[in-house]
């Protein structure tokens, strides 16, 4: 058994997710220890909870500990059951998060599935639909990886309710590493606000911010249709296209924080990408490290993708995955912001 400490590096539920994800992938059972250790509030939050069960849902897995507040797992997976699943993660955890989970093991299986997550669709601190759809899973489609996911009904943090669905259609003939070391030009950017019950002139407020700081003509803003029973949220996003990769950055409208400041958190995450050349954001970057290592591992062949900041999630992620898999990822810094993240297998 892989035993695993939660508590190490960034100390948070990615190291969970990961280690769920590379279980159920290589049959390995896991015992996570020391669970978000350094979070204020350590253990299972329902958010994690969710990941858990999904992933014992997929894998018929043998689980102990899987409860809220625990500190300690042992996942033992059991063969991949593809097919129909529902996932309903409660409150306003992010579905994006369990799809997270669960999809690495799924597009490997031997027959699709179709997903339903019901739970968070635009939450802080996790991928939103539009950065998974946009920017995670055309990356993945290069690998060789089919994914269709559909926003039905948006949810923001905290009243959640939303809903997406996803059908999965597994790699034929195996991952096909590549390597993505540049954008290439620009293809489109544009920045949309969502508002969700929420006065139209926030949206207008932060892309007007936007447009005078960026430069944007009047196209390149949008304030697309939300049915406004899917509130309260707000919800602003900046969509980069490149020729090889679209990056999407977004800023969550709260109480007691002017439209200003939330353009002005979204503009930082889009000059700093701007500043630098490397192909992946932050988030991005830690969230590619599991297809292209087991994109590498599958076939023997090495592959690597750069990234304008190395975060602690990548590292930590980078950890995970080197206990699961014989790869070795490294990383070199080539300019102030950027970084090559390569994965080679080990001999
Ligand atoms: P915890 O409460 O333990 O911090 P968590 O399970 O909610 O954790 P993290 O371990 O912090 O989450 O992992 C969050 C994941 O969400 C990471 O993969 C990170 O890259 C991703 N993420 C966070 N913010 C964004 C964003 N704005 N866009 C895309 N992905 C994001």
């Amino acid at each position: 058994m892989i035993v695993i400490d939660g508590s190490t590096g960034e100390g948070g539920g990615q190291i969970l997710r990961t280690s769920l994800s590379l279980s159920m992938i290589t049959g390995q059972p896991v015992r996570i220890e020391r669970i978000r250790a350094k979070r204020p509030k350590p253990g299972l939050m329902r958010q994690h909870l969710a990941c858990v069960l999904a992933a014992q849902a997929v894998s018929g897995a043998q689980v102990s500990g899987a409860e809220l507040g625990s500190q300690a797992l042992v996942f033992e997976p059991g063969a991949l059951r593809p097919g129909d699943h529902s996932f309903a993660i409660g409150s306003a955890g992010s579905c994006l998060l369990v799809l997270q989970t669960v999809l690495p093991a799924l597009m490997l299986a031997s027959a699709p599935s179709r997903l339903t997550l019901s739970g968070g669709t635009h939450n802080p601190l996790a991928p939103n639909f539009h950065f998974i759809e946009r920017a995670f899973l055309p990356l993945l489609a290069r690998l060789g990886v089919k994914v269709e996911a559909t926003l039905r009904r948006h949810g923001f943090y905290p009243a959640g309710g939303g809903e997406i669905r996803a059908v999965i259609t597994p790699v034929v003939g195996g991952l096909r590493p590549f390597d993505l070391l540049e954008r290439g030009a620009v293809s489109d950017s544009f920045a949309e606000s969502l508002v969700a019950a929420v006065p139209r002139r926030v949206a207008e407020r932060e892309l007007s911010l936007l447009q005078a700081a960026l430069g944007w003509s009047g196209e390149q803003l949008r304030v697309p249709v939300v049915r406004q029973n899917e509130g309260p949220g707000n919800a602003l996003m900046a969509t980069l296209e490149h020729e090889q990769v679209t990056e999407v950055f977004t800023a969550f409208g709260e109480k007691s924080v002017s439209s200003e400041q939330v353009a002005m958190r979204l503009l930082r995450e889009v000059q700093a990408y701007q500043a630098s050349t490397a192909a992946a954001g932050p988030h991005l970057a830690d969230q590619l490290a599991l297809p292209w290592a087991l994109a590498v591992h599958q076939t023997g062949q090495a592959a690597a993708y750069t990234c304008s900041e190395v975060t602690e999630h990548l590292r930590t992620n980078l950890d995970v995955i080197q206990r699961f898999l014989p790869v070795n990822a490294g990383l070199v810094q080539e300019a102030a912001s950027r970084w090559c993240v390569r994965f080679v297998p080990s001999l």
